[in-house]
């Protein structure tokens, strides 16, 4: 089965022309135009199939379907996409409808983080296991819980909120209404945000003078290189994210007995000192039939998991 991928990011979009589980043909990518009309970014994703279709027939490959990951909340009965905080101007898009008639075939959609998933189990580290969570850490902490190499959506759709997993019921706000959310202290913006302070007060610390000065250009990857260094201060930030990612990696594994977790998005590139703290939280805190059988593994795929788990949704 030859199919089409899209990943619909907040600044670009990423689309690849593969066979799931084998060969990725060719990719493309496009600015996303998340700031203009709804119809400016369909149009840029009708280019992206149209650039990924010729290929294809060029090489004489018949294009079986079409997969979306798009950011947000989606009705996969309806295919229907609910008010993308990342596309502000998307309120109900009836996507797989306006796809469908443009292409007349099949056309598949789901949540970005659920693709990002099973682009891991059908190309990247989840391929040696029918049954894992995929956590993607970055503005926000999304998840894609797969069982038997499928996406499990839930009743209707809305399941794998692994950001929202409450951890402190008295914790910080969280976007979501909620407090002490998994997201409100690890995703990229609260989690810098807190780091900051301790490295204006940390004077060893090579990120001092960068906290005190222009804050707004550290990011989790910057921890990271400091934390490799020797900077305590930084190792102690990400050690205690591993530590709180832990904290909700254990209640998951104990309410489904499910013990493999594939961690990719920007945060996942901080490695050993994050892994190590998230290891230590998690074998420490799961009940004791789960403590040996954890898994819990870097992402293989980086940027390209997305639009590959979308082109796999049709399989
Ligand atoms: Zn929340």
């Amino acid at each position: 089965m030859i199919t089409i991928g899209v990943d619909i990011g907040g600044t670009s979009m990423k689309a690849a022309l593969t066979e799931p589980g084998g060969t990725v043909y060719a990719k493309t990518r496009r600015p996303t135009l998340a700031d203009r009309e709804q119809e400016a970014t369909i149009g840029q994703l009708h280019d992206c199939i149209e650039e990924l279709q010729e290929l294809a027939n060029a090489e004489s490959l018949t294009v079986d379907g079409i997969g979306i990951g798009v950011p947000g909340a989606i009705d996969i009965a309806s295919g229907t996409v609910f008010h993308p905080p990342n596309l502000p101007a998307w309120k109900e898009v009836p996507l797989t409808d306006i796809m469908r008639d443009r292409w007349e075939r099949e056309v598949r959609i789901d949540n970005d983080a659920n693709c990002a998933a099973l682009g891991e189990a059908h190309f990247g580290a989840g391929r040696e296991y029918d049954n894992f969570i995929g956590l993607t850490l970055g503005t926000g902490v999304g998840s894609g819980i797969i069982i038997g190499n499928r996406i499990y959506h839930g009743e209707r759709g809305f399941a794998g909120e692994f950001g929202h997993i409450t951890i402190d019921f008295n914790g910080p706000p969280c976007n979501c209404g909620n407090h002490g959310c998994v997201e409100a202290y690890v995703g990229i913006g609260y989690m810098m945000r807190a780091a900051i302070p301790l490295l204006r007060n940390a004077s060893a610390s090579p990120l001092h003078e960068r906290a005190r000065q222009n804050p707004e250009s550290l990011s989790p990857e910057d921890l990271s290189h400091a934390a490799a260094e020797g900077d305590d201060v930084s190792a102690d930030i990400l050690r205690t994210a591993g530590d709180r990612l832990g904290v909700a990696i254990a209640s998951t594994a104990n309410l489904l007995d499910m013990t493999t977790f594939i961690i990719g998005g920007g945060i996942s590139g901080a490695g050993d000192v994050l892994f190590d703290g998230i290891r230590a939280s998690a074998s420490s805190r799961a009940l004791k039939v789960h403590r040996d059988r954890l898994v819990i593994l870097p992402a293989a795929l980086g940027n390209d998991a997305g639009m590959l788990g979308a082109a796999a949704l049709l399989v």
